[in-house]
């Protein structure tokens, strides 16, 4: 049992980060496979403001991103959203990400969960040793990526390989193809509804 027998246990807040843009099963299932296997309480999903690793790129705005993410997690009963980065000025960083919620949740014992390809990179961050004081950090497996770590303090677990990526799934819209079974339903139906993706028809505004 991984829980310490000796005073009340708390609770246990697995941290998905991502661009989300969209949400696709591949981030699902890495959040489900996780949470089973650490005995996690609730999987917080936390759109990214303004990606820093992304500038250069387009990102489709935060406000699509953020409800494409609450609508294809609702139906899980341990799975929430967090605005903390959307909500905050300027370009995110993980840190900023893990103190904000360590503040509003400071009962919360964090479990930071992250693809092959993203923990690559926070293993070359400057600041990494105070990341490892605010979280468990978990990677996990993804197709195409090799997952690794030399320190002991990081989980890596297997999960179930999803070849999935948001490229992929924003350049099949743009180019007319199907994202069914790839994101949930919910998330098609929203992608066309906002004709998010589509090159050339200027995506619609999110209802105020
Ligand atoms: P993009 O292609 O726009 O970079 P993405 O599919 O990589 O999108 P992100 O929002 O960048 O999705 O990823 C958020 C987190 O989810 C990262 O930690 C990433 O490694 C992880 N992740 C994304 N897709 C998968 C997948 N198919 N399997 C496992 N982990 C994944
Ligand atoms: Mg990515």
């Amino acid at each position: 049992n991984a829980r310490p027998s000796d005073g009340p246990a708390r609770w246990r807040l697995g941290v998905m980060g991502g661009t989300f843009d969209p949400i696709h099963h591949g981030h699902l299932v890495a959040a489900s496979e996780v949470a089973a296997a650490f005995e996690l309480d609730e999987v917080v999903f936390v759109p990214t403001g303004q990606p820093w690793q992304k500038n250069a790129q387009e990102v489709s705005p935060a406000e699509h991103r953020y409800l494409m993410t609450v609508v294809a997690t609702a139906s899980n009963p341990r799975f929430t959203v967090s605005r903390v980065d959307i909500d905050r000025p300027g370009p995110t960083y993980t840190i900023d990400t893990l103190r904000d919620l360590r503040a509003t949740r400071p009962e919360a014992e964090l479990f930071f969960i992250t693809g092959a390809d993203a923990m690559a990179q926070i293993l070359s961050w400057k600041n990494v040793d105070e990341l490892w004081s605010l979280a468990h950090f978990v990677g996990v497996t993804r197709p195409g990526h090799e997952l690794s770590t030399q320190r002991k303090d990081v989980s890596l677990m297997e999960v179930p390989a999803m070849s999935i990526s948001s490229t992929d799934c924003r350049r099949r819209v743009s180019g007319g193809e199907p994202v069914w079974y790839l994101v949930p339903d919910g998330v098609v139906q929203y992608i066309a509804k906002h004709g998010l993706y589509r090159k050339g028809a200027p995506e619609t505004g999110t209802p105020v």
